[in-house]
């Protein structure tokens, strides 16, 4: 398995490169190549394969070449220790597939996990430390502070935007310690985005560090993503209906993931793409034109993107054809009265408690199935656990929202950050103080 750069495809570099580099040098992204296509007979014999079981397989079909069997199977199995269960809400017609069952509550687990395993066993053949350098909106913050915390030979550096993610959110990225360091900026996630993304090209940080990224730009955190969709068609494969996902989205990482499997072979009806005002992509289906915004506040703040880093990849994905892309995704977005009415409408009608991302998934795939395709099945991705958002899920179902034990733990821990402006300069200057 090569990769190659979406702005170069004749230049290809090794699994290990792309892992390490995240970003090709002329700015595109790296996809997989040759792509390996899954029979149907793949697809119709995993109902009952857990989320490590299938990681293992489509590894295997995707880098056989490169790591043993062995490792491959060690590999999956240590990235996930957990399940993503697919709940129906009514059976056939719309279900949640739950990825908040990791060690920080959100999907980001699944690719953090996959990567930090990945890493740790290149890593054990090399001498030189490396530096994770990442951004978060909310929750990729936590599942890479957890997914590599206490990894040898790796040090991890986490910008998030001062004020704008949610208590329990900070404690996560900012209480472990060891090596992982948290950066708080007083800005927006697109200038931790743009700060992270300075670092990248800045030759003189490379010359001193090994930088890496741990952001959805990396293709070894979408690759896993992949696995949890293909374990959902497997949880509802006994409806037999034609599957449609809806992904609550802000990078588009989790959507590009799905888009990769469904080229893989995966029988995929249809892809929502649901945001909330952030809404970029969907007004790019609507209207043919992509157009970037400044990203806009909201209360399902870990998809307030205004340039979503992966919308190439997906475009890409599908041969940056605009007729393909709007063929294969419809959009939606709500603002925050119609999130709040949606969390409340979904308790109110399934018991279902979701978070303010998960029911914007929920609401756009419900939506899409009444107007456009009333005879398919939707399965809305749950991408956190509605206790991360507990003071907000509560006052809008007037319920008490249980916190999970690994979660609960984190309160009374006491943060540690380091406060920077939005400038790259105020960044390198405090990175190089803490690595030296
Ligand atoms: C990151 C995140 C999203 C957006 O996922 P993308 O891959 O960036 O589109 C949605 N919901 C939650 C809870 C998230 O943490």
């Amino acid at each position: 398995m090569r990769f190659y750069s979406t702005n170069n495809p004749q230049v290809t570099v090794s699994a290990k490169d792309a892992l390490f580099h995240s970003m090709p040098v002329d700015k595109g992204l790296y996809m997989p190549t040759p792509l390996p296509v899954l029979g149907a007979a793949f697809f119709d014999d995993i109902a009952g394969q857990s989320l490590a079981d299938i990681g293992y397989a489509i590894s295997a079909a995707l880098f056989g070449d490169e790591l043993s069997k062995q490792e491959l199977e060690q590999l999956t199995h240590q990235a996930f220790p957990f399940d993503t269960p697919t709940i129906d809400l009514v059976p056939g017609q719309s279900s949640v597939l739950e990825l908040f069952h990791g060690p920080s509550l959100a999907f980001k687990d699944v690719g953090a996990r996959y990567m930090a395993a990945l890493m740790s066993h290149y890593s054990q053949q090399s001498e030189k430390e490396v530096n994770i350098l990442v951004a978060t909106s909310g929750d990729t913050g936590g599942a890479v502070a957890m997914g590599f915390h206490n990894v040898p030979g790796v040090r991890v550096s986490i910008l998030y935007p001062s004020g704008r993610v949610s208590d329990l959110q900070e404690k996560q990225l900012t209480t472990l310690g060891g090596n992982v360091q948290a950066f708080e900026v007083d800005g927006s996630f697109d200038d931790c985005q743009a700060i992270v993304k300075q670092a990248f090209v800045d030759a003189d940080l490379n010359a001193n560090l090994s930088l890496s990224s741990a952001n959805s730009i990396n293709i070894f955190r979408l690759i896993p993503q992949g696995f949890y969709y293909v374990r959902a068609y497997g949880q509802t494969r006994h409806y037999n209906k034609p599957v449609v996902f809806a992904t609550p989205s802000g990078n588009f990482g989790n959507l590009s993931a799905g888009v990769m499997v469904q080229q893989m072979g995966l029988p995929v009806e249809h892809f929502v793409a649901s945001t909330n005002l952030n809404q970029v992509v969907p007004a790019y289906l609507k209207t043919g034109m992509y157009a970037p915004q400044p990203s806009i506040a909201t209360i399902s703040n870990a998809m307030d993107v205004g340039a979503p880093s992966n919308f190439p990849r997906l475009a890409h994905l599908y041969g940056d054809d605009y007729d393909t892309i709007a063929r294969n995704v419809s959009g939606y977005f709500y603002d925050d009265e119609q999130t709040r009415l949606g969390m409340k409408r979904i308790f109110d009608t399934y018991q279902y408690i979701a978070c303010p991302h998960t029911a914007i998934g929920i609401m756009g795939g419900e939506d899409y199935q009444r107007s456009a395709n009333p005879d398919s099945l939707v399965i809305s991705l749950a991408t956190a656990h509605p206790s991360k958002f507990k003071p907000l899920v509560e006052e809008v179902i007037s319920q008490t929202v249980d916190v999970p034990e690994r979660l609960a733990v984190l309160a009374d821990r006491v943060k540690q950050s380091i406060r920077i402006p939005a400038q790259y300069d105020a960044f390198k200057e405090s990175l190089l103080q803490t690595v030296a």
